[in-house]
C-alpha cells in the first residue's frame, strides 16, 4: 500500500505518529493509499524548522522571491496534465475541472509575482520639522493554512502564494482525503527555489489542527472548510492569540427574474448545480424563480438538461460531465438529505436515488437530482448538502426571493438573472452576500479582488488573494523619523501637533 508522509525540510519524510487515514479512488470505492496523521511534536518540529529558515527568508528582497514564485508558475504549467491526474484520482473530478482547479491557483501565485509593488508601504515627507513618516509591512512569521479536500491545488496555493511572498514560512495541511497534490506543490517550489523549511506540508487531522492553533510560533491561520470547523478554529485560534481568518459553508440561490433569459439561466444551473458533483463552495444549490410561470418554464428547461447529463469515472476523459463525490460517507450523507427532503415534501422531479454505472458499482456516484416546491423550513433548504441536488424554492416576487437568501445563515456566493439594470443594481447593494453574479452563475473573483463570503460563510476581517491576502500575511509598521536630529523645539508636556 502507498503511504504518503510529510514534506519537511524539503524532503519527503515518512509519518512517525503511528496513525494514518485511508485515501481513496473515489470512481473505484477502493484505498489507493494511506496518508499519516501528524503528531503534535511532529508538528511542532515542523513549526521550529520553518520559523529558522524565515529569517533568512523574511530577510530576502520582494523581487528575489516573486522570481521563486515566477518559476513556480512555470513549472505549474509543465507539470499540469502529471497534477490534474493525481487530483482526480483522488477527488474524483474531471480532467478539465481538475486543470481548473489548478490554473485559479495558479492566477493567484501570478499575482503574487507583483509583491515587490504590494509590499511598499506608504510615505509622508515633511510631515513635521524635518519629520518624514513612513510605513512598512513586514511578514507575520511562521502563517499556517489547513484546506478542504474539494480544491487540493487551487485553495493550498491562495493560502501559501501570498504567504510565501510577504517572506513569511508556511505550514500546509491538506485534506487527507487528497493529500497528493500539495506534496507535489511543494516539489515545485522547492524546483523553483524554494529554500528548504520555508514551505512544511503536513498531513494529518483535528490532532495536527489542534497543534497548529495551540503553537506560540505560529503568527496566523488560514482556514477553509466546513462552517463549524471554521467556527471552532477561528475560536480557538484567536483565544491564542492568534491573527485567523476562516472561510466556511455555503447555499448560494440563484434567483431567475421573469424578464431573464431562462435558456442562459437553465444553462447556468446545470453547471453550477452539478459541476463537480456540487462538491463547490460557489455551487448554486437553490434556484428561486421569481412567479409560478417562470418557475414552471425554468423547471420544464432544466429537466431534459439534467437527463442528459453524463456521471462517471475521470479516465472516461471528455465523455463525462461530473464524477464521484469524494468518500462512500458524503454520498450516504447526500442522500440521506434526499430522502429528508422528500418526507418533508418537497417534490423530487429528477430523481438519481438509483444511479448505477456498469463497472464502477463501488465507485461513490451520485446521479443528479432536482427539487421542487421546496420550502425554507426543510433540512434541504437549510444546510449545505454539497452534492449534486439542486432546490427550486418558488417565490412570489422579487422581494421574497432575496428575502429568503438575506436571511439564509450562510451569505457565501448568489446570482441573479435579469434583463433588467435597476433590478440588478437594486440587488448589488441590498443582498447580504459577499460575492454576487449578475447573469454570471459562479462569481468566483479573480486572482488581484479578494474572495470572501458574509454572515456564517467567513469569520475574520480579511478576504483571501488579491490585496487582502497581502494585508493578512503582513503587519504594518508606522515609522515616525526627524532628520537633522538636532533641531532643538524645548520640552512640550502637550500632545504634539504637526505644525
Ligand atoms: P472540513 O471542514 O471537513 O475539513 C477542512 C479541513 O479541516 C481539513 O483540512 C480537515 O482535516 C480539517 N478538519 C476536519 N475536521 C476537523 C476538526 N474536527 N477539527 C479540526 N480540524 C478539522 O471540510 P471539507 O469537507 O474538507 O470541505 C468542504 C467544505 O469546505 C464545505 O463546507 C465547503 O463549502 C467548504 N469550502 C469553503 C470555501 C470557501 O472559500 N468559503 C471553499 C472551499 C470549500
Amino acid at each position: 500500500m502507498k503511504e504518503i508522509g510529510h514534506w519537511i525540510n524539503g524532503k519527503h519524510v515518512a509519518g512517525t505518529s503511528g496513525r494514518f487515514a485511508d485515501v481513496f479512488n473515489p470512481a473505484i470505492g477502493e484505498v489507493q493509499a494511506r496518508v499519516a496523521l501528524a503528531s503534535p511534536e511532529e508538528l511542532n518540529a515542523a513549526t521550529t524548522d520553518a520559523a529558522r529558515a524565515q529569517v533568512k527568508w523574511g530577510a530576502t528582497n520582494p523581487q528575489r522571491r516573486a522570481r521563486v514564485i515566477m518559476k513556480f508558475v512555470d513549472l505549474l504549467n509543465r507539470d499540469m496534465d502529471k497534477l490534474a491526474e493525481a487530483l482526480s484520482s483522488e477527488h474524483g473530478k474531471t480532467i478539465p475541472d481538475a486543470k481548473g482547479d489548478i490554473q485559479r491557483g495558479l492566477e493567484v501565485m501570478e499575482f503574487c509575482i507583483g509583491a515587490p509593488h504590494l509590499l511598499k508601504g506608504e510615505f509622508t515627507d515633511s510631515a513635521g520639522p524635518g519629520i518624514d513618516m513612513y510605513s512598512m509591512r513586514q511578514p507575520i512569521g511562521v502563517a499556517a493554512g489547513i484546506t478542504p479536500f474539494n480544491f487540493p491545488a487551487m485553495i493550498p496555493m491562495w493560502k501559501m502564494g501570498p504567504a510565501l511572498a510577504c517572506g513569511n514560512a508556511f505550514i500546509l495541511k491538506p485534506s487527507e482525503r487528497a493529500p497528493s497534490v500539495p506534496l507535489m506543490l511543494a516539489e515545485l517550489m522547492q524546483e523553483a527555489g524554494l529554500p528548504d523549511g520555508v514551505l512544511q506540508v503536513i498531513n494529518g487531522d483535528k490532532t495536527a489542527v489542534d497543534a497548529i492553533l495551540d503553537n506560540p510560533e505560529i503568527a496566523g491561520v488560514g482556514f477553509v472548510g466546513s462552517t463549524p470547523i471554521a467556527e471552532y478554529i477561528y475560536g480557538r485560534g484567536c483565544a491564542n492569540g492568534k491573527r485567523v481568518q476562516c472561510f466556511g459553508g455555503a447555499k448560494n440561490h440563484m434567483i431567475i427574474m421573469p424578464d431573464a433569459d431562462l435558456d442562459q439561466a437553465a444553462d447556468a444551473l446545470i453547471g453550477a448545480g452539478y459541476g463537480a458533483a456540487g462538491e463547490r463552495c460557489m455551487a448554486i444549490s437553490v434556484a428561486v424563480p421569481v412567479g409560478d410561470e417562470t418557475a414552471d418554464r425554468l423547471i420544464e428547461k432544466l429537466i431534459p438538461r439534467i437527463e442528459k447529463l453524463k456521471v462517471g469515472p475521470y479516465t472516461a476523459g471528455n465523455d463525462v460531465d461530473y464524477g464521484p463525490v469524494v468518500t462512500a460517507a458524503a454520498k450516504a450523507n447526500i442522500l440521506k438529505l434526499v430522502e429528508s427532503g422528500i418526507a418533508q415534501g418537497a417534490k423530487l422531479v429528477v430523481d438519481g436515488r438509483n444511479f448505477n454505472l456498469q463497472g464502477y458499482e463501488d465507485g461513490f456516484f451520485v446521479g443528479p437530482h432536482l427539487f421542487d416546491h421546496v420550502t425554507t423550513e426543510m433540512d434541504i433548504y437549510r444546510k449545505e448538502i454539497f452534492g449534486p441536488v439542486l432546490s427550486t424554492v418558488r417565490a412570489k416576487s422579487y422581494e421574497e426571493a432575496i428575502g429568503y437568501a438575506m436571511d439564509h445563515e450562510y451569505g457565501n456566493g448568489i446570482a441573479l438573472y435579469t434583463r433588467d439594470g435597476d433590478t440588478a443594481r437594486d440587488f448589488a447593494n441590498r443582498i447580504n452576500v459577499g460575492m454576487i453574479g449578475i447573469n454570471v452563475p459562479i462569481p468566483v473573483p479573480l486572482a488581484y479582488h479578494t474572495f470572501g463570503g458574509w454572515k456564517k460563510s467567513s469569520f475574520g476581517d480579511l478576504n483571501q488573494h488579491g490585496p487582502d491576502a497581502f494585508r493578512f500575511y503582513t503587519r504594518t509598521k508606522t515609522i515616525t523619523s526627524r532628520w537633522p536630529s538636532g533641531i532643538k523645539e524645548g520640552a512640550s508636556l502637550n500632545f504634539r501637533q504637526m505644525d
